[in-house]
């Protein structure tokens, strides 16, 4: 495992070892917060497949688990109750506040958000949905209605069956954040105006209400709303905006979705759930990624009363509640539980967000440094002044320099111009001290040749 290590001391003697690992790898491994290549290079994984290794790759006691449902049972379809399906249902509605206790299983996030959408519309009889700039909700053809960003759209699938998504332009300027015009940098979280967040939560309401009154005026089945934007770059609302605006979409008659595919068990450190971080109770949440970490499956939890309006249909998924899925979701709760996740969430993910806002006073091309708990965002522009973002090709120059001294992070953004930080929760403090220092490192040589 000292293949990465060596290839640094040769690179730079700056550059720090990596913290050093006991696990004898295979061909291309994971282990906890490791990867290794088909080379044998070893890497410290920051990205977890996108927020999804959510305790750690191949952690020991989720791979027993799995292996002892692999010999036990695999498939039965999710009209038999099966023990596994029963015993994760019991687990997970435990996590939520009352009423939110009806559990459908999917096989992914899109799955999950479709399901979301077609329950909204089914309860509510009504069809518009209202979803942010900047938002992802999934990869399907519903889905993609959802989802902002035209990047990840195909146009000739772009929202279809759901021609009236609207996509309410709350978070604007050139790069995501607010467009508080007194702060340096565009974030609602640090926004240093004499006005605060008030001001940018008024504007924010203010847009909403807009998009109430010239688009739904009384049509609104579900709003839906990621606790903190992910794909969009760790994008926040400001302290008390989805307050707010849960209250003028239940006014309206329609229900309120929480995206938690990446807000979920325990990444924002504070909160098992995003939603929690905002003093709100959806009508319904929407989870993958970390709930099987890295194992396929997804989840809509409900209330009793909305579960009611779709029961009148036939809902159907083949895989839905699949036997190893559920053992591997049991299994991924315990471990969340009994490694501390969520702390190492909160105690990592607040140093870091300390140590980066160091790297953003130091660096010109660091515009902002947002997020919570292990759900980081660095967004990087051309100089602080212009606030313009980072163009892709300087973004992957600097991007591959940290993956050759063996980190590995994600890129994010409207314009990907956000360096995306949400590691296994198993990561510790010297592997955040191993990544300050490459990815200052990064900087550095990306300046130099500038
Ligand atoms: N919602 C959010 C917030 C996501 O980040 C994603 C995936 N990036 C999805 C939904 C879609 O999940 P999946 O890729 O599992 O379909």
């Amino acid at each position: 495992f000292h293949l990465a290590g060596g290839a640094l001391c040769q690179k730079s003697h700056l550059v720090p070892e990596m913290p050093p690992c006991d696990f004898k790898p295979e061909e291309y491994t994971g282990h906890m917060q490791w990867l290794w290549d088909v080379d044998g290079r070893r890497y410290l994984d920051l990205f977890a497949g996108v927020a999804t290794v959510s305790v750690g790759h191949c952690h020991p006691k989720v791979t027993a688990a799995a292996e002892k449902q692999l010999r036990r049972l695999w498939h039965t379809t999710n009209i038999y109750v099966h023990p596994p399906l029963h015993e994760y249902c019991e687990k997970l509605a435990s996590y939520f506040p009352d009423p939110l206790k009806v559990i459908y299983l999917t096989n992914s996030g899109s799955e999950a958000n479709d399901l979301a959408m077609l329950m909204a519309r089914l309860h509510t009889g009504n069809f518009d949905i209202i979803t942010f700039r900047g938002s992802y909700h999934g990869g399907s053809p519903q889905t993609m209605g959802l989802t902002s960003n035209a990047a990840y759209k195909y146009p000739i699938a772009n929202g279809l069956g759901c021609t009236n998504t609207m996509c309410p332009d709350v978070f604007r300027g050139p790069w995501g954040g607010s467009h508080c015009r007194d702060s340096p940098v565009q974030t609602i979280r640090e926004c240093s105006c004499a006005q605060g967040h008030c001001m940018a939560n008024d504007q924010y309401i203010g847009q909403l209400k807009e998009t109430f009154d010239t688009s739904v005026p009384s049509r609104i089945a579900a709003f839906f709303a990621e606790p903190i934007q992910g794909v969009g770059g760790a994008v926040q609302y400001p302290k008390t905006y989805l307050k707010e605006a849960y209250k003028l979409v239940r006014e309206r008659g329609g229900l309120c979705i929480a995206d938690e595919v990446q807000t979920g068990f325990g990444r924002t450190g504070s909160h098992f759930w995003g939603f929690q971080g905002h003093d709100v109770i959806p009508d319904m949440v929407t989870m993958a990624k970390g709930i099987g970490n890295g194992y396929p499956m997804g989840a809509v939890v409900t209330t009793p009363e909305i579960a009611a309006s779709f029961a009148k249909g036939v809902h159907f998924n083949t895989f839905g509640g699949n036997p190893v899925a559920c053992a591997i979701a049991s299994s991924v709760l315990d471990t969340i539980k009994e490694d501390g996740a969520q702390q190492i969430s909160l105690n990592v993910g607040t140093y870091l967000m300390t140590e980066l806002a160091k790297l953003r006073d130091k660096y010109e091309i660091i515009g902002d440094v947002r997020g919570k708990g292990l759900q980081i965002g660095v967004e990087m522009v051309k100089d602080k002044a212009s606030r313009h973002p980072l163009p892709p090709e300087a973004m992957s120059e600097i991007f591959e320099d940290m993956k050759d001294m063996g980190v590995l992070i994600g890129k994010g953004g409207v314009y990907g111009q956000t360096f995306r930080i949400k590691p296994p929760m198993c990561i510790t403090m010297e592997d955040a001290d191993f990544f300050l220092a490459i990815f200052n490192k990064s900087l550095h040589n990306y300046m130099e040749r500038r």
